[in-house]
């Protein structure tokens, strides 16, 4: 490899592992809570799950959970529990539209991933094509892209929770979807995750993963998983992406 341009900080170990799986993947698929956004960083995801389990109580339902279940602080916890009870039936059709409404409201006080918008931006830029695979609504993921100006980098391509829950990560259904409208090789493609159900998706999709941690806690869950690659900041990767845009992209101006 070659440096055309003046280097202003050491190629380190990760440096050169980043550009390594850039450089394989023409397609890149990212999970969206989490890498993209903190979606309940304003409306707390314990306090979502609450609510889906009154509401339960309210209809006399309450027995459909264990204690264990009552007490999850993951909204998708409760849906899954309920649809295994009672699978593909309204009572989880309407839970599912309501975590639907409550993540529409979380959107409004998302807080952005730091680096994310300009990692999208250019990494679009340099010619890859940019997917989501996640198991939050696609009606929230879309307006929150389009609200950051980001919808473009994506569009059509996102693939998000349907009323068919067995369908969620860590299925690898979402991957699929995206790698077959994309005519993408599984090999060709990149995931961006910040879970362990991400991780073992992309494991059943046969996509590279890269984790994104951004704490200590979810990286060694990251790791436990079996991730090898993991990030504690999207900062080095943007930097290596736009050494990949100035290796392989006339200068525009
Ligand atoms: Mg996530």
């Amino acid at each position: 490899m070659t440096s055309d341009t003046k280097q202003t900080e050491p190629v380190t170990g990760q440096t050169e592992r980043l550009r390594e799986l850039i450089a394989h993947a023409r397609v890149v698929l990212w999970d969206f809570d989490g890498p993209i956004c903190r979606l309940f960083a304003g409306h707390s995801a314990s306090g979502v799950a609450a609510g889906l389990v009154e509401w339960l109580e309210g209809r006399g339902l309450h027995d459909l959970l264990t204690v264990d279940e009552q007490e999850t602080e993951d909204p998708h916890g409760v849906l899954r529990a309920v649809d295994r009870r009672h699978p593909t039936s309204d009572l989880v059709a309407e839970l599912e539209e309501r975590l639907t409404q409550e993540e529409l409201r979380a959107a409004r006080s998302a807080m952005p991933t730091a680096f994310a918008d300009p990692l999208i931006h250019t990494w679009k830029a340099v010619g890859s094509r940019l997917a989501i695979a996640t198991n939050n609504s696609p009606r929230v993921v879309r307006g929150y892209l389009e609200s950051r100006g980001l919808l473009a980098c994506f569009d059509p391509h996102i693939y998000g929770r349907s009323q068919d829950l067995r369908l969620l990560k860590p299925h690898p259904h979402s991957l699929n979807r995206a790698l077959t409208a994309m005519g993408a090789a599984p090999s060709t493609a990149l995931f961006i995750g910040d879970t362990p159900t991400d991780c073992i998706a992309a494991r059943e999709a046969g996509v590279p993963f890269l984790g994104y941690a951004r704490n200590e806690r979810k990286g060694k869950l990251l790791k436990e998983a079996g991730a090898t690659d993991v990030v504690g900041s999207l900062e080095p990767l943007l930097a290596a992406v736009r050494s990949k845009g100035r290796h392989s992209c006339k200068p525009s101006e």
